[in-house]
């Protein structure tokens, strides 16, 4: 968490400085992410940062395999980890482990998309209330 915060700081700093409004995230599937812990811990740390301001938002990022002995890429279901087409457990995880920062909206950014800012995910109900 502090090392994604450094992450927002450094690059509010090199985006102009202003507050940030939002920080949208892609967490995987399978990261292990809690995001209830994760807006949790965001919110006591965000305290004396660029980020104070701030919120999160969150994408889910579905699991992914790809098949090293034929090459077809699937989503595997029940975490049953066999390819879909060839039955081989020979397996490369491409995506659905990740958590990272997507984006970063800044309060003085004038060419902010409102359109992004609105945007909500399909989960929605992430935000805390203060
Ligand atoms: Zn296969």
């Amino acid at each position: 968490m502090e090392n994604m915060l450094e992450t927002v700081e450094h690059v509010a700093r090199e985006e102009g400085g202003g507050p940030v409004t939002v920080i949208h995230l892609r967490i995987g599937e399978m990261s292990g992410v809690n995001i209830d812990a994760l807006t949790f811990a965001f919110d006591v740390l965000k305290k004396g940062t660029v980020a104070e301001g701030g919120r999160l938002e969150f994408e889910q990022v579905p699991l992914e395999a790809k098949c090293r002995a034929c090459g077809a890429s699937f989503h595997p279901d029940e975490f049953v980890f066999l390819c879909t087409s060839c039955s081989s457990g020979d397996l490369e995880i491409t995506s659905g482990r990740e958590m990272q920062v997507d984006y970063i909206l800044l309060d003085d950014d004038s060419k902010t998309d409102d359109s992004e800012v609105a945007r909500t995910d399909e989960d929605g109900e992430v935000e805390a209330d203060a």
